[in-house]
């Protein structure tokens, strides 16, 4: 079967099946344009693409796909540095841009990259073979949370595999309209916003910006996000109610904290699907449509995938629920590897073949996952406990008057690391949020200090980025 098998089949042929911004297209203009772009790509193996939320890159990325030829997505707000780094690291051989737009092929002072311009106005009916499953599909820089962004080679297997997975969990079918306004660059808005309804089917409508009223608007059946988004659209009731008609809605890509969980199920009605993945392994755990939700939790594994929880030494710890481990994963969804690194690489697997997450999780009796954080950041040792950030931020998000937390252990004499919490709030102190904190959880994981700032470092996907906070 295709990788956009959806899209290969000529059943459905709704003028507005892709939607992004005012911009609609149907099956056979997609498809007309999207070949358009694979006749100039004929024979390139790789391929940037300006990956702004617009029609062009939708259209660039199945071009390229359609050509056979791995997708390199670049994000728009990418500084020159980063910019330059994914083009060369890549070795992309043109660059995919919308018609007209100003945009720098150049990585470096080296010669310039070709660019190809994505042009709605030019389709074509020529025809190109379907690539063989195990060629890559994507180059997905990872999110550069913990270091400098990866590369990672994701097959057309692969990502087929994690879709009909979620399309068995989430009960997503043909008649089904996707919603979101999820950056083109990461797996959550390109390979499940993007390319699942082009392989599973029904309509998706891409809002440009992720603003609260767009997504009540749009009255999808499925609307995916990330807990930022969601935290506004729970803050914004008229929007939130405007929920109620959807089906499912779904939060990924960072930890959906309890009080956004249960403020969408008051206003919506919805209790939010959470599922947990990573740019190497692609969507690997889920809640489903058939079965509970629970905050704070992000479910099972999905069809074919394993999960162990291991401690320091690689011995596997039990599924009782509490016991505190990396998460490792193995399964059809897994990458080929990152490219250029092969000292990553080596310490990304273990002898026998799991892929180390880097997360810190417990696992249930009933195999329900919770991610406690991640294991370089998350995972605070202090005063010989071991103490998880996310708890610390849940207790601290109880409060009224806290609107974003973030827990890192800083570096302390005697204890090893000290819980200190950066803080954005109206009108709290920090004495009053130790004792708060206090109230709820053992004395040990009481933060030692609180700072009050005005913004946390975050990402384009809304991550909170903890090593500029241990960084100073
Ligand atoms: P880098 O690997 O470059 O440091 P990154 O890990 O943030 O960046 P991604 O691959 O985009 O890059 O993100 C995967 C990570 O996101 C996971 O390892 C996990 O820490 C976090 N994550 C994803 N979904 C969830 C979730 N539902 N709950 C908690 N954390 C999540
Ligand atoms: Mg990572």
């Amino acid at each position: 079967m295709s990788l956009l098998a959806a899209m290969s089949s000529s059943m459905d042929d709704r003028p507005d099946l892709v939607r992004v911004d005012d911009r609609v297209l149907s099956r056979s203009r997609l498809q007309g344009l999207a070949t358009a772009v694979a006749d100039d790509l004929r024979g390139l193996d790789r391929v940037a693409v300006e990956a702004t939320p617009t029609m062009e890159t939708v259209v660039g990325v199945v071009g390229a796909l359609r050509a056979g030829a791995a997708v390199v997505p670049v994000p728009p707000d990418a500084g020159p540095r980063e910019r330059e780094h994914i083009l060369r690291d890549s070795a992309a051989q043109a660059l995919l841009a919308p018609v007209g737009a100003a945009v720098d092929g150049s990585p470096g002072s080296g010669a310039g990259l070709p660019v190809v311009p994505v042009d709605l106005r030019r389709e074509s009916a020529g025809t190109h073979p379907e690539p063989a499953p195990e060629r890559t599909a994507l180059i997905l820089y990872t999110s550069g949370t913990t270091g400098a962004p990866k590369g990672a080679l994701l097959s057309r297997a692969a990502i087929a595999t994690c879709l009909d997975g979620l399309a068995d969990a989430w009960a997503w079918t043909p008649d089904d309209l996707l919603v979101h306004g999820l950056p083109l660059f990461h797996v959550h808005g390109l390979v499940l916003g993007v390319l699942g309804p082009l392989r599973i089917g029904g309509r998706l409508h891409h809002v440009g910006r992720p603003r609260p009223e767009r997504y009540a608007a749009a009255g999808g059946t499925l609307c995916f996000g990330v807990p930022t988004i969601w935290g506004r659209i729970a803050a914004a009731p008229a929007a939130a109610r405007a929920l109620r008609r959807a089906r499912l809605l779904v939060s990924g890509s960072a930890a959906l904290p309890t009080a956004v969980f249960d403020g969408l199920a008051g206003l919506t009605g919805h209790r939010v699907v959470e599922r947990y993945g990573m740019t190497e392994t692609l969507i690997t755990v889920s809640a489903r449509a058939d079965g509970p939700r629970r905050p704070g939790a992000v479910g099972v594994p999905l069809p074919g995938v394993r999960t162990r929880i291991v401690d320091e030494q690689g011995h596997d710890l039990p599924s009782d629920g509490t016991a505190m481990g990396e998460l490792l994963v193995a399964g059809p969804t897994l990458f080929d590897g990152y490219l250029n690194r092969p000292d990553a690489d080596a310490a990304s697997r273990t002898a026998d073949g799991w892929f180390r997450t880097g997360d810190v999780a417990t696992v249930g009796p009933d195999g329900w996952h919770r991610i406690v954080g991640r294991a370089s950041t998350d995972l605070i040792k202090s005063g010989g406990y071991r103490i998880g950030a996310g708890e610390v931020e849940e207790a601290l998000l109880a409060h009224p008057g806290v609107r974003e937390a973030a827990v890192v252990g800083l570096p302390h004499p005697d204890l090893g690391q000290q819980v200190t919490a950066y803080v954005v709030g109206d009108g709290v102190t920090g004495p009053e949020l130790v004792d708060f904190v206090a109230r709820q959880l053992s004395v040990h994981k009481r933060p030692r200090e609180v700072r009050l700032v005005d913004a946390l470092p975050r990402n384009a996907l809304g991550k909170v980025q903890k090593k500029r906070l241990l960084d100073g």
